[in-house]
């Protein structure tokens, strides 16, 4: 038997090693699939093998091969890097491996959630009593915050969808921005309502909806029909946010409900400078957001919130605890609020991540992000033929090179470099290069030297 206590501290010394090198290792990882095949793969072995051999063969094969999203010059996607305390609570969690299923599974995990439950609601402003779940991302949050959506349209129109399904149910409708996140989708696939349900609505030049032609299309369908709105806050490419308080107050007229995926976004709410991005937010009925991008929680970690927690508990729990109002010893069963039963004790990261910033360092964050995303915007525009693609409202930022192909091959040379990594996107038919400004560990000097590297690779690529 290995010593436990001398693989952990060598596992953990390994991480250490890796997060503060992770700075200087070129961000796009020059793997040879082969080579990382023939160190892993083969046949399953028949015997086992000693622990400390084990890790020690994972982590020599897989760390040359790692992408470093978790360093700060990883501007792909909308990508957050793990903070200390988030990380080191992440740890914890795996070696306490506890059963988040409910308060007797685990009353340490029941707890902790709910004091994450009650922090975020805090600091997004949203109602004190919203129902709350810690799921694995925005897209679980979408899902979940879509079926108790599901739930109240239809219970409104006199169908229990959780007894009776969709068959024969009246048809759903969705008006949704024609800008939504593509998770959007998938959960109305998910939910059996179906992707063609969605009514797009046009968006302005930044992709914000557009709410006179939203009016138009709730008008459409009478008054009758069960309605969905989902908008967004925080679009992918631009960062727009869509003008909830307007939207929210034109949907609830007709009687629809009204979802937020804020998945990124919603993390303006934290910043009284960048709060009035989302004004009005608190009158929705759901929200989506990612601890993972933003609140730079380690994966997977997403929190879905429902101003109708009864509408929430009906379309995910599998027991009666949630109509008690509680589970055992007063705690909140986790699992009534998420699609799993037996899952991962989430909240500790979460906690740790909230606690290590507080409520100004979770703002100074966002801030910041949003400060290196116009100095990117600023720095980039000076540079001969560069178009940047959007108003910087955020921590997002298009970059054009000229044609999409000039912009692809500049792309390409980017991510090849090493310096820094951003990728690709279309955006109103053309291509872009899209920068996320997202880790708390990023600084003017990384988008110094990014800027300065793309330069040096538009004169070599000429
Ligand atoms: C990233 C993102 C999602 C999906 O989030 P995951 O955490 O990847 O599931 C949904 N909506 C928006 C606006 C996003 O930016």
């Amino acid at each position: 038997m290995p010593d436990l206590s001398d693989l952990l501290r060598r596992t953990s010394e390994r991480v250490a090693g890796y997060r503060s090198s992770v700075g200087d290792r070129p961000v796009a990882p020059a793997v040879d699939p082969v080579r990382l095949r023939a160190a892993l793969a083969g046949p399953l072995p028949e015997e086992g093998t000693d622990a400390n051999a084990v890790i020690e063969q994972l982590a020599d094969a897989v760390e040359p091969a790692l992408t470093a999203s978790v360093g700060p010059r990883y501007f792909g996607f909308v990508v957050g890097g793990a903070l200390d305390a988030a990380t080191c609570a992440d740890m914890l969690t795996t070696g306490w491996d506890q059963l988040a299923f409910n308060a007797t599974s685990s009353p340490a995990a029941a707890v902790v959630e709910e004091v994450v439950g009650t922090w975020l609601k805090q600091a997004f402003g949203l109602p004190a009593d919203a129902s709350f779940g810690l799921v694995t991302g925005a897209q679980g949050a979408n899902t979940v915050a879509l079926a108790a959506a599901r739930h109240r349209v239809l219970a409104q129109a006199g169908w229990d969808v959780e007894a009776r399904g969709l068959m024969g149910a009246p048809a759903i409708r969705v008006i949704a921005n024609e800008e939504r996140h593509a998770t959007i989708d998938r959960a109305l696939r998910l939910l059996g309502i179906g992707a063609d349900a969605v009514q797009p609505v046009a968006a302005g030049a930044n992709g914000a909806i557009d709410p006179e032609a939203l009016a138009h299309a709730l008008g459409d369908g009478g008054a009758e029909s069960p309605t969905i709105v989902c908008l967004q806050a925080g679009n992918v490419n631009t960062g727009a946010c869509d003008d909830l308080a307007a939207v929210c107050e034109l949907a609830h007229g007709r009687g629809a409900w009204v979802h937020v995926d804020g998945a990124f976004g919603i993390w303006a709410a934290v910043s009284p400078s960048k709060r009035s991005l989302v004004t009005g937010i608190e009158r929705a009925d759901s929200w989506a957001a990612d601890g993972h991008k933003w609140l730079n929680v380690p994966y997977d970690t997403g929190f879905v919130f429902c101003a109708d927690r009864d509408a929430h508990a009906a379309s995910m729990s599998y027991t009666a605890s949630y109509l008690e109002g509680q589970g055992q010893d007063g705690a909140r069963a986790p699992s009534d609020f998420v699609p799993e039963s037996s899952r991962r004790a989430r909240g500790f990261a979460s906690w740790a991540a909230l606690r290590e910033l507080g409520q100004r360092g979770v703002a100074e964050l966002v801030d910041r992000c949003c400060a290196l995303a116009r100095r990117f915007g600023e720095r980039l525009a000076a540079l001969e033929s560069v178009e940047i693609g959007n108003e910087i409202v955020l921590n997002q930022v298009l970059v054009s090179f000229g044609s999409d192909e000039r912009t692809d091959a500049v792309i390409a040379a980017v991510q090849q470099d090493g310096t820094c990594w951003m990728g690709g996107t279309t955006w109103r038919g053309r291509r872009y290069m899209r920068i996320s400004v997202s880790n708390w560990s990023t600084t003017e000097g990384d988008v110094d030297r990014s800027v300065a590297a793309i330069k040096r690779l538009l004169a070599e690529t000429a």
